[in-house]
This record gives C-alpha cells, structure tokens and sequence, in this order.
C-alpha cells in the first residue's frame, strides 16, 4: 500500500518505518528542513532504541523515503496519517493548528479513494471538524479515521509492532477494512483491532493517559503519605499489587510523570471536561498531585541541607523525563535543575542520551559528564532523578569515596534502603518510612 505519513516526530518516523518494515510504500513528510535532510542522510534526529537500523534498512530498500514536498507524495496515497505535535496551549486545551494546516495542504492533492488519518492525540470532535473541512476545500465527502496511537518512547517499535490493541474511529465499516488489511502483520498474536465511532477512538486515547496518570499520582500521595506515618511504600505496593484487581503495573512511586503526553493529555482532557460544563475533580487532584510531586526531591534536599544550598554541589543522574528516551518535555530533572540553581547550588550532571537537549536550555549554567561517576567528585549529594538501567548496580563503595558526605536523593528508589544503610549512606527515598 502507498502511505504517507505527516510529521515525522517520534510517533510519525516509528509509525512510517514499521509500515515500510511490513513491506508497504512509505513517505513521510515534515515541514522541519533540516530533519528532513538529516533523515535523507540516515542520521535519526531522536533517539529510539533499534530505530536507525529500522530506517537504514528501509530506506536502503526504497521502500521509506523522506521529504518537504507534500505535492509529490500526496496524490498517489491511499493512506495519510497526521503525526503532527498537538502541544498544550496557554489555558490547558490542545493546540490542533498543526492538523488544521496539514489539512490545507493536503486537500488540493488528495486522490478520490484517500483516507486521511488522524495519529495525533486530538480532543473529541477533532475528526469530525477535519471531515467537514477537506468537504467544504475539495467539495466532496473525504475519507477521515482516528487511529490514536498508544507506543511509549523508549520501546516505540515494540509497542507498535506488536500492539496490545489497535484502535481506529471510523465512519463506515469500508475504511475499517482497510486499516484492519495494513495492521495485519501486527496483529498476528491474535491481539485486538477495536473498531469504534470516531468521538469514542478520540476519548479512548485520553482516558488511556489519564487513566496511567492517575496510577501515578495515586501511588505518589500514598507514597508521600507513607513517609509521614512510619509505613514504606515499596512493602505497601507489594502487599497491594498480588490483589488481581489492583496488579503492579505503573505503580512505582516517583518525581511525577512527565513527558509529551500525559501533563498534555491530562490538562487537554480536563480543558473538554470543562467546555462541557462538567468539573473533572479526579483529574484536577492528578494534575495537582503531579505538580507538586516533581519539586519534593528539592524540599527533600533542602530540608536535609536545613535550607543552605548555596555554594553546595550536586550531583545528578538522569535528565530525561524517563530511561531509553532523550526526551526531556515536562522532565521533573527541569523542575529540580531550577529549583537547586534558584537556590545558589551547582549541579553535575549526567544522562546517558538526553544530555544535548538539556545543553540547549542551560547552557554552561550545569557541568555535564559523559560517565554517571564522573559527576561525584567532592559532590555534596547524589540525586538520582531517571531510572536509567545503567544506575541499578552501582558501585557504591566508588561513590562513597567519591561523594564529600555520604548522601543520596534516590527519586525512583532504585536501591535498598537497608542495604545502604549498612553501606554508611543517609539514603532518602519516596515514601520510604522516615521514623526508623
Ligand atoms: P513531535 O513534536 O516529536 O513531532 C511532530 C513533527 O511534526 C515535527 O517533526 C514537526 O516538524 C512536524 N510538523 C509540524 N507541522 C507539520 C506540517 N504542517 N507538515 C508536516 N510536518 C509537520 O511529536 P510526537 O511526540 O511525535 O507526537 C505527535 C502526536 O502523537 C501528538 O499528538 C502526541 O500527543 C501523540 N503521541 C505521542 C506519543 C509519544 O510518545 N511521543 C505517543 C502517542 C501519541
């Protein structure tokens, strides 16, 4: 099948590249120049495990071509998906201006058995409004389906590849069909194609995020509460998640979610709640709860350093807003860095992937490292805000030696409090009991 993919983002170059993978005719298209020419050149603007392989080995089959040019590739698709960003504005809704110029480019050069796609999150109505406006430009009824997307940065091609479900909003069964025939290939374990109306695929993904948000913020305000009445989370979470209706996925206490999709999501769904006149309580208290989560390893530092941090050193681990990603939208590491600057301290820093994108916002306001250990010379702490693999087994006696005082801010609890007790650290969890 001929496809073309707009945007080509995280969820644009993995959804374009999987397809071409399966052996259909990929072009994906972004306005952005210079991507494209990186792209062209097989330098992968992101990083996404396993995908630079995936796009050499498509491109070199001519079967995934990149370009600016939507003159060229649109009148020969059947399929076009937007993948373009749809970012937060000032008063929480979703800025869908990226969907609405996609759309006037595109509707000069559709073919007559074009579908047209929507990938991108977009609120309920979304669909519908791009179906009434390629109408009134092209003056017949287009093709329009939401296939909201549902892959996680970090593991992007696994999650799309091998899909726990693939969702798509439709106006009639026809284009199902064919969106059923390109997901095929994904779908060989037997797991689901869900074909539903368009308003419902559009709320699904939502309520997906903030569903996952919510167990966040939950587990976070258990997690703080527990420190306060002498109980540790990690027993708790334990003692709660072999109960099947519960289980343990996403409940791992932390610094708050971040990224480009669940702050987005959650104030976008929040926003429609409230265009409809209905006060979304839940999701206000996990967007409340979230906020303040990513500044409590600074009021851990600062409590414990009794409000003196000036002149003190930091070291950090981990920038990203989560491992296996070099994405750094809405990372709480950005929360703490400014706290800990405001407050006159100087940090070390050290991501194993992300730390580029972080130069382009600090500058040489933060000392970088290449190597994790690097940044514990004569530090006064470590503060661990990522989860990064590579953390898990550290040399702590090397830290020891290294640190000036034996102190870690663990925000992912990575390590055994007892064990680095033993160790000779002063070692400061989430929701860790603080009356032993
Ligand atoms: P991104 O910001 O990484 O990429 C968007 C791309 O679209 C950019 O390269 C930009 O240059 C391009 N673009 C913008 N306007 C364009 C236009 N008119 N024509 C061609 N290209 C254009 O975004 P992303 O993270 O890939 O997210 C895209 C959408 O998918 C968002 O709605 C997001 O909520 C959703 N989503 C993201 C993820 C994720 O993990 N990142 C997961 C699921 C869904």
């Amino acid at each position: 099948m001929k496809i073309a993919v707009i945007g080509t983002g995280y969820v644009g170059l993995v959804t374009g590249t999987c397809f071409a993978e399966s052996g259909n005719q990929v072009t994906c298209i972004d306005i952005d120049e210079h991507k494209v020419q990186k792209l062209k050149a097989g330098e992968i603007p992101i990083f996404e495990p396993g995908l630079e392989e995936m796009v050499k080995r498509n491109t070199k089959a001519r079967r995934l071509l990149f370009t600016t040019s939507y003159d060229e590739t649109i009148p020969d698709a059947k399929c076009i998906f937007i993948a373009v960003g749809t970012p937060q504005k000032e008063d929480g809704s979703a800025n869908l201006d990226s969907i609405w110029k996609v759309a006037e480019s595109l509707a000069p050069l559709l073919a007559e058995d074009s579908i047209v796609i929507i990938k991108s999150t977009v609120p309920v109505g979304t669909n519908r409004k791009l179906a009434e406006l390629l109408q009134k430009l092209t003056g017949r009824i287009v093709d329009v389906a939401s296939n909201p997307e549902f892959l996680k940065e970090g593991a992007a091609i696994d999650d799309f590849s091998k899909p726990d479900r693939v969702v798509v909003g439709v106006s009639r069964p026809e284009i199902a069909d064919t969106l059923h025939e390109l997901y095929k290939p994904f779908l060989r374990t037997e797991h689901p194609f869900l074909s539903m109306e368009l308003e419902s695929a559009e709320m699904t993904k939502y309520v997906a995020n903030c569903m996952l948000a919510t167990k966040i913020s939950f587990i976070n305000e258990m997690a703080n509460l527990c420190e306060r009445v002498g109980a540790d989370i990690n027993q708790v979470r334990r003692g709660i998640g072999h109960d099947q209706r519960i289980g343990f996925s996403f409940l791992f206490p932390g610094v708050g979610y971040g990224g480009s999709c669940f702050p987005k999501d959650v104030s976008a769904l929040i926003s429609v709640a409230k265009s409809h006149q209905m006060e979304p309580s839940i999701l206000n208290a996990v967007d409340q709860v979230n906020t303040a989560q990513k500044r409590v390893l600074f009021e851990k530092v600062n409590h414990y350093f009794k409000g003196d941090l000036q002149g003190k050193t930091f070291a950090i681990w981990g920038l990203a807003f989560k491992p296996k990603t070099d994405d750094i939208r809405e990372a709480p590491a950005l929360v703490l860095i400014d706290q800990l600057l405001q407050a006159g301290a100087q940090l070390k820093v050290h991501d194993p992937v992300a730390m580029n994108n972080v130069k382009d916002i600090y500058g040489d306001q933060l000392a970088y490292f290449d190597h994790h250990y690097d940044t514990l010379q004569g530090a006064d702490a470590l503060v661990i805000v990522t989860e990064w693999n590579e953390f898990r087994h550290a040399d702590f006696d090397y830290i020891l030696h290294k640190l000036s005082n034996p102190i870690i801010f663990d925000g992912r609890n990575l390590y055994e409090p007892d064990k680095m007790k033993q160790k000779g650290f002063d070692y400061i969890g989430i929701g860790l009991s603080s009356l032993k």
